[in-house]
């Protein structure tokens, strides 16, 4: 047993031991810590354990086995991983602003002003002025008349599909969207309508089906691609969508802060940033905070206020997490620079990668997909350019179809060229000939 998990004592040592795993081969630490965490915890025999067995065996024969690896260090673009000082290519952190001096003395204050708790759900005592400020803000931000802020984009979306759609309603959905919009749409059970990914004409084709059907017909699509970095057809979507009076709900988690002349995101890029009806956000990513939102209409606010229950039923964000989120949107304005960094930085990247024939199609955006395909391969890489002083997850089914698992590479906008550059020289000799052994 590790160190770490001897700390803990107990049940919670086993717990740690059981539920950090590895698959045979690779050692993994907590932290510093030397003791290699075991394969297994002890088995008490009971059904607990024999279900995990099952469960995680056929996952460890699928090549799928998932184990977190411990960073320590302020967030920035270099971090220690599993112990290793590395160039960290791996975050949502895109604009580095979540150590920026401005969002952290935010934090601070929030803190001591409010205290570490908002201490209740928004509808009982949770509703702190904090709060409403942060949503006149972001209201004010994309320019729309309100916002309602969530605890996550996950509980975002879990919450407002369902408030929007119910049995016999369709959602129609892109084919690569994030799993909290199927979530939702489980939630809501509603039927779903899958088109292919950012394909326009099977778009227009499977909303006039939803539409000859259903009474009620929401259309979400992700804004840009957590894994493959692409940016929807946003403008023709909201087009088509409004032709048949749909609701569209556009998840712009990564676009945010990063896309568009401003830093609205992917409805700003398109030009369609006051059309789309359900804008949601995320805090936890570029915004260097915690936390999400959704922007649109008032009525739409005071909809999800009185339906959506991942709103209703959950503990209000933290007033740390609010002033670091009010900060960072400020920066998002006061500075520039760091967007067109990191458009630069990817491009860089893009190019240098190209160079030597390594493709990260389709991406356009900071999220750069190496498609490698076979599980095992990519873990090697992902662990080989570890070694080498770089982390960029690995990312495998079922975050990706099988058959194209990759190396999941997000620079940053604080990274410097040099960087950029040593990294795409470990790559290139890393995943040209001959490449490293999946065992
Ligand atoms: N939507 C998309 C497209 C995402 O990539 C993510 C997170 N990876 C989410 C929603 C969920 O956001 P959060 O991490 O704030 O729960």
């Amino acid at each position: 047993m590790s160190r770490a998990a001897q700390r803990l004592g107990g049940s919670a040592a086993r717990a740690v031991g059981a539920g950090s795993g590895v698959i045979a081969g690779a050692e993994p630490r907590y932290g510093n810590d030397a003791t290699p965490v075991p394969a297994t915890g002890p088995s008490d025999g009971g059904a607990l354990d024999r279900l995990a067995d099952e469960l995680l065996g056929g996952i460890r024969e699928r090549g799928t086995y998932r184990r977190m690896r411990v960073l320590e260090g302020v967030q920035a673009p270099r971090m220690t991983v599993d112990g290793r000082d590395v160039l960290l290519f791996a975050g949502s952190n895109y604009l580095d602003l979540a150590r920026h001096p401005e969002v952290v003395a935010a934090a601070e204050r929030g803190t001591r002003q409010w205290g570490c708790a908002a201490g209740g759900s928004r509808l009982i005592t949770g509703n702190l002025a904090c709060h409403e400020a942060l949503e006149a803000e972001l209201a004010a931000f994309f320019g729309r008349e309100a916002a309602l802020a969530f605890n996550t984009g996950y509980m975002a979306n879990v919450g407002v599909i369902p408030a929007l759609v119910g049995p016999g309603d369709v959602l129609v959905s892109d084919a690569l969207n994030h799993a909290s919009i199927i979530d939702g749409a489980r939630l809501a059970r509603c039927d779903v309508e899958v088109f292919a990914h950012g394909d326009v004409d099977a778009f227009g084709q499977t909303l006039a089906a939803a539409r000859a059907r259903a009474r009620r017909v929401l259309v979400a699509v992700d804004g840009v691609y957590s894994m493959d970095g692409d940016v929807a057809p946003v403008a023709e979507i909201v087009r088509r969508a409004r032709e048949v009076d749909a609701i569209v709900l556009l998840d712009d988690a990564h676009g945010t802060g990063c896309l568009g002349a401003r830093g609205r995101g992917t409805a700003e890029q398109a030009g369609v940033l006051g059309e789309v009806d359900v804008l949601m956000g995320t805090l936890g990513k570029s915004l260097g905070s915690f936390g999400a939102f959704v922007v649109g209409s008032s009525r739409l606010r005071e909809l999800l206020v009185n339906t959506a229950r991942s709103f209703i039923f959950s503990c209000a964000l933290a007033p740390a997490q609010v002033e670091a989120a009010r900060a960072a949107l400020r920066l998002v304005d006061a500075e520039p620079w760091r967007r067109a960094r990191l458009a630069a930085n990817c491009d860089r990247l893009r190019a240098r990668l190209a160079d030597a024939g390594l493709s990260t199609a389709p991406s356009t955006t900071h999220i750069l997909p190496l498609v490698l395909g076979d599980n095992a391969r990519t873990m090697a890489v992902c662990e080989a350019l570890l070694e080498r002083g770089f982390y960029a997850q690995g990312i495998r089914h079922p975050s990706v179809p099988q058959g194209t698992a990759r190396l999941r590479i997000t620079p940053m906008a604080t990274h410097e060229p040099h960087e950029i550059d040593a990294l795409a020289d470990a790559l290139v000799g890393l995943v040209g000939d001959p490449a490293p052994s999946g065992d």
